[in-house]
């Protein structure tokens, strides 16, 4: 196992990363490319070529033995670095053992219900969550994870991370085949078979579907309820597309209209799938 984990950003108290006060922990890489993803630099590990160093207006980072070093006490986050990066990376990123994790955890007790792990992708880092949700879990706290859902949660490797887990929150992009790969560069059906196996062990915490003008919507929607008709209390969150942070060439997509976000929360309870309008 990898003894340590690029983390991008850690926010010690969220209310909007799972239910109740959470400290909220996002991994650097991505295995999809989603067109509307808000943080697009969060996607590629930086590859240490120094591009961004000379551009710092304050002197933040460093090329120290062929890695680039922040210091995070000198940024002025001015993400000079984020737009000149030819890799679309940052080097705004820490690398974390389990117990360092624990350490910045910690100080958020008794504030605090539990973690969430989100990115990025991190369950890329499956071995190194499994590790952390044990050691979260012997201070009371609960571990949810935030996934696209790509890597088969039934696979044997995966089992640690799925019993180590309390919940997983789910993205399903689109349940049409075509149209998932042209949003994230992925086809869906990992996706998919996660979502009913999450759902039959009592670990779908929640789904969730960005509502894009133009998309099948509808198909997608009618479909992943009636899917997890067999399995009340899940959550479904439907969100609507605000172009927050991602790259210039989708700032042209837009959110579907008010009433046509009506009538795909009716599908959904008629499904018996509790919504959350976002
Ligand atoms: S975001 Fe921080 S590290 Fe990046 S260029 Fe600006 S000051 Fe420097
Ligand atoms: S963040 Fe980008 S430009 Fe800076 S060192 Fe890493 S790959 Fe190079």
């Amino acid at each position: 196992m990898c003894k340590t984990a690029t983390i991008n950003k850690i926010i010690p108290m969220s209310l909007v990363d799972g239910p109740g006060n959470r400290t909220a922990i996002f991994f650097q890489g991505c295995n999809f490319n989603c067109s509307y993803c808000h943080n697009p630099e969060t996607i590629k590990k930086c590859i240490n070529c120094g591009e961004c160093v000379s551009h710092c207006p304050v002197g933040a980072l460093k090329m120290i033995d062929g890695k680039v070093l922040w210091d995070e006490n000198k940024c002025i986050d001015c993400d000079t670095c984020i737009k000149v990066c030819p890799h679309g990376s940052t080097p705004k990123t820490y690398e974390y053992t389990v117990d360092d994790l624990m350490e910045k955890i910690e100080e958020n007790i008794p504030f605090i219900e539990g973690i969430t792990t989100s990115g990025g992708e991190c369950t890329l880092n499956f071995e190194f969550l499994e590790k952390l949700f044990i050691k979260v879990k012997s201070l009371g706290l609960t571990s949810l994870v935030d996934t696209n859902g790509f890597i088969s949660l039934k696979s044997p490797m995966m089992e640690g991370l799925v019993k180590a887990a309390d919940g997983f929150m789910l993205d399903i992009k689109s349940m049409n085949e075509e149209e998932h790969i042209n949003l994230t560069g992925r086809p869906n059906k990992t996706v998919i078979e996660n979502a009913v196996y999450l759902a039959s062990i009592g670990k779908l915490q929640e789904i969730r579907t960005v509502l894009i003008e133009g998309n099948k919507n509808r198909e997608t929607v009618e479909n992943i309820t009636k899917l997890l008709q067999p399995y009340p209390n899940i959550t479904y969150k439907l969100i609507s597309y605000r172009p927050f942070g991602v790259r210039e060439e989708f700032l042209q997509l837009k959110s579907i209209e008010k009433k046509q976000k009506e009538e795909l929360k009716e599908i959904a309870i008629m499904n018996g799938i509790k919504v959350i309008d976002c």
